[in-house]
């Protein structure tokens, strides 16, 4: 691709959302709203993180709770009544250094005049042996997808944050045992969860690390070392599900937008970034809340900022 392709389909639209979890989706029903016809490039995971969540509790709105896939498409249906358009494709390259933005995908090019960038966060990674080549075989960042794959296993759960408790207290629906492994001895998540955790008879390692996950078709244990007395073992288990935080899917803009240490683009109360005519809403700016109903109101916000700009603009 060059600037003097001319080959590839040129989209021209006033306000590009790049990425539609619940932050993309509510800037995209804001934006459409204000008639601004935006148009959503998905990104390879619709929904976003939301989407992966079994059951949503506190999206305010669903007492009895809400689907994380159902919730999306509510939201990509209600977007799409006001004119948002929804693309199945995915950035590989922006240009902010003038308006308006380009921003390629592998066949086309989109030129904005406003950009919105809701592109979240990935999960980390432990970075020990066995967990690549073991991802799919017994390795999963993702309770609500893979969980059913361990009816009657033993599973164990890295971390101790609120999504480690509350995707192990998910697991105990399916898995004969969960274990969750801390390399601390005080767990990080709330106090709710970890009581839920434990009445669901939610098992815990502490002051543990994870050096190993051993298998070869599958998942058949885990090495462990613990922190404290260097003592080494190894546990026996089906699953290895990893939650231990995320990392900010803002590889695209570096060198491009003001990003803070941790990768996490800087963005002030009015959800604008370093560059005028660029907002970013959710967790690609966020790494606190972490929340559907926060990263939609940062969505929403993003929508109005952008649609102020493009006006005085
Ligand atoms: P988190 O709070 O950052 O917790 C990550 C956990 O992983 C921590 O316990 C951390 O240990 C551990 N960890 C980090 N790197 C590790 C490594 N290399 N090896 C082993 N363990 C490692 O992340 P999170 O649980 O994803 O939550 C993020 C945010 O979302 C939080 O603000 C949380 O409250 C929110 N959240 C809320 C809900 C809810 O309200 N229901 C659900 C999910 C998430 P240390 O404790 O030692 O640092």
């Amino acid at each position: 691709m060059s600037a003097t392709d001319t080959s590839r389909p040129v989209n021209k639209a006033k306000i590009v959302i790049l990425g539609a979890g619940p932050a993309g989706m509510s800037a995209a029903l804001y934006a459409a709203r204000a008639e601004l016809q935006p148009i959503v490039l998905t990104g390879s995971q619709y929904g976003g993180q939301a989407a992966l969540t079994h059951t949503i509790e506190n999206y305010p709105g669903f007492p009895e709770g809400v689907g994380g896939m159902q919730i999306s498409e509510l939201f990509q249906k209600q977007a799409e009544r006001f004119g948002a358009r929804f693309e199945f494709d995915t950035a590989e390259a922006v240009d902010l250094s003038q308006r308006p933005f380009k921003i390629s995908t592998y066949s086309q090019d989109y030129l904005a005049d406003a950009l919105i960038i809701t592109t979240g966060a990935s999960p980390n990674l432990l970075n020990v042996p066995g967990e690549k080549a073991l991802t799919g075989k017994g390795v999963s960042y993702c309770a609500t997808c893979d969980g059913w794959f361990f009816k009657g296993k033993k599973v164990v759960v890295v971390g101790g944050g609120d999504s480690a408790l509350e995707e192990a207290i998910f697991l105990t629906r399916y898995a004969s045992e969960v274990t969750v492994i801390h390399r601390r001895d005080a767990l990080r998540a709330g106090v709710i969860l970890q009581k839920r955790a434990r009445e669901a008879n939610v098992q815990f390692v502490f002051d543990t690390v994870v050096t190993e996950i051993v298998g070869v078709q599958a998942v058949t244990a885990v090495k462990l070392r613990h922190v404290k007395t260097e003592e080494t073992s190894e546990l026996a288990t089906d699953g290895v599900f990893i939650f231990i935080g995320h990392t900010p899917n803002t590889q695209l803009f570096k060198g491009q937008l003001e990003l803070d240490g941790k990768g996490y683009i800087v963005s002030d109360i009015q959800m604008r970034t370093s560059v005028p005519g660029v907002f970013a809403a959710g967790e690609v700016c966020d790494p606190n809340y972490r929340q559907v109903v926060t990263s939609a109101g940062m969505g929403a916000a993003a929508a109005i900022q952008a649609t102020r700009f493009l006006e005085e603009h």
